[in-house]
């Protein structure tokens, strides 16, 4: 028995073991690789994030410069011509089309022989640029370097206005090489707020969209000069210096979410996703051992089902034929000893009739193929019927059966074979399981909306752990005397079933050594309530 218990033990370990290395293991190894790498992608993707805005800065300055570029080259075009009126000519176009331009100034590379275009403008109007150039010799100096290096730079300083920023000026200079190895400084004055918002805002303007939002600020004082409309500088997730006005930063974040919440959300939805799954899955492991505990715990009550239900069906059997067989042979002298003997017969064979009834009803209740035939039953009637069939078995037995019937009671919905059925397993119970004192009653009333029919004994009692596993099919309590006492473990659970079928149920009132109560529980009909 104990070996038999252990091997049921140990292959339920063994399914809990397969299933931990086939399932878990690879679900959890997996939800830390998940885990781990979760991190390493938001990186990723803020990266390339990082990558993008940096892409559209350099695009945006590139343009400036560019445009900046076409300037230049115009100016050297105009150069190029010896005739004076065609030189200035070309310049007041190029002054024309980009009013951002205020003025040129040409110099010698000592930064003498001023000339400045348009030539109707005051010596006032350039005085504070060829003051601010004179005093950086040393970044002209750099341009020279690098012109004669064969390259062109163009190098910018502001001059703050201390009036108001719109006065703020810009000298753009650089060195235009010339015929004959000569060389000359241009210095095209600007505003560049006018800069800003004639040339570059449109061109931010298509590439924020709606996506993005842009802005040109001074990182000094963080005052905007010129963003769109969804630009905030406390959100600015990338910026950079303009290369043409190092005053000014161009600054960009993405319009709604910022990539940090948006990648911060997406990094706790896919661990609460994981961690969901790991809940879900360990639920079905759960689910999944709790399952195999009870079919495993049914298979064992079923094989045990079986023994039981071969020895029931022997004995009364035996003792059949034993008296049958002595009744034959006339071996027999008394009429009342053969009296007896036919009363034992008969009461085997009733015996074996109910365990072969209670396992036909109960596989007919199981495949759902259990037909009632419901009429209006008087409970009182029954009780009477069932008692009078088997007051000589339960007197014989030493029993004192009491009755305590209430006649008043109303007639109940019912099958009659059935509740009877029921409440001879009732009775069955009570002689089988009290051995020491033995009293039954048989009880019949009604409480509020319900009526019951109720066998009580005073017998070994069931422990309250046991007392609803007592209904399940098969299920015997392992008890000594229980073990001694013939049973199929079906009883119980048919009545439980009958029951049910008539909307009604069965109670149990028991303590251990206490004796116990069983109640089939009807509800009332609804012309017999109030
Ligand atoms: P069985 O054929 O074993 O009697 P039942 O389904 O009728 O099957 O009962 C299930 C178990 O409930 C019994 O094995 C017994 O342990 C317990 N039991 C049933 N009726 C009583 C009772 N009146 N007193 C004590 N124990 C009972």
């Amino acid at each position: 028995m104990r070996r038999d218990i252990f091997k049921k033990r140990t292959s339920l370990t063994k399914v809990i073991i397969i299933l931990v290395f086939i399932m878990f293991l690879p679900a959890l190894f997996y939800s830390a690789y998940q885990f781990s790498t979760l991190g390493a992608y938001e990186d990723m993707i803020k990266q390339v994030y990082t990558q993008q805005l940096e892409t559209i800065l350099f695009s945006i300055n590139q343009y400036a410069w560019d445009y900046v570029g076409s300037w230049t080259n115009k100016i050297h075009q105009s150069l190029i011509h010896k005739d004076k009126k065609t030189r200035s000519e070309n310049l007041s176009e190029l002054l024309e089309t980009n009013q951002t331009i205020k003025q040129i100034i040409f110099l010698d590379t000592l930064l003498n022989k001023p000339v400045i275009f348009p030539e109707q403008s005051g010596r006032d109007d350039y005085d504070k640029e060829l003051a601010v150039l004179r005093g950086d010799k040393n970044r002209i100096q750099n341009v020279l370097k690098i012109s004669r290096q064969g390259y062109q730079r163009i190098e910018s300083i502001f001059i703050k206005d201390s009036h108001s920023a719109a006065e703020d000026k810009m000298v753009l200079f650089y060195i235009q090489p010339l015929a004959n190895q000569n060389q000359i400084l241009v210095a095209i004055s600007i505003h560049p707020q006018v800069f800003i918002t004639e040339v570059l805002a449109p061109k931010l303007a298509q590439i924020a969209g709606t996506q993005f939002a842009l802005g040109i600020f001074n990182l000094k004082d963080n005052k905007i000069l010129y963003s769109n409309e969804n630009f905030t500088i406390d959100r600015v997730s990338q910026q950079k210096k303009l290369w043409l006005f190092p005053d000014y930063y161009l600054g960009i974040h993405l319009t709604g979410e910022s990539i940090e919440t948006l990648a911060g959300s997406r990094f706790t939805n896919s661990l609460i996703l994981i961690g969901l799954l790991d809940v879900l899955l360990i639920i079905g492991g759960i689910f999944l051992v709790y399952n195999l505990r009870k079919e495993m715990q049914l298979a064992r009550l079923k094989s045990d089902f079986v023994s039981n239900v071969s020895h029931e069906l022997r004995t009364p059997l035996a003792l059949i034929r034993m008296y049958a067989e002595t009744l034959e042979m006339n071996r027999v002298k008394s009429d009342s000893k053969r009296y007896e003997y036919y009363r034992i017969i008969n009461y085997e064979s009733e015996r074996l009739t109910r365990l072969i009834n209670n396992i036909l009803n109960f596989s007919r209740i199981e495949s759902g193929k259990k037909e009632y035939k419901l009429k209006s039953l008087d409970l009182n009637r029954i009780a009477e019927n069932v008692i009078e069939m088997y007051l000589y078995q339960i007197e014989k037995e030493g029993f004192i059966l009491h009755r305590e019937l209430d006649t008043s009671l109303p007639t109940v919905i019912a099958d009659e074979e059935a509740i009877s059925e029921s409440l001879i397993n009732l009775l069955d119970n009570a002689i089988k399981y009290s051995p020491d004192k033995k009293e039954i009653t048989v009880r019949t009333g009604r409480i509020n909306n319900e009526i019951y029919l109720e066998v009580k004994d005073e017998g070994i009692g069931i422990d309250v752990k046991y007392q609803s596993a007592v209904f399940d099919k098969f299920y015997r309590i392992s008890s000594a005397l229980v073990h001694d006492t013939k049973g199929s473990g079906l009883g119980l659970a048919l009545v439980k079933h009958i029951m049910h079928a008539h909307r009604g149920r069965i109670d149990l009132n028991s303590a251990l050594n206490e004796g116990s109560s069983f109640k089939l529980v009807f509800p009332l009909k609804d012309e017999d309530s109030n």
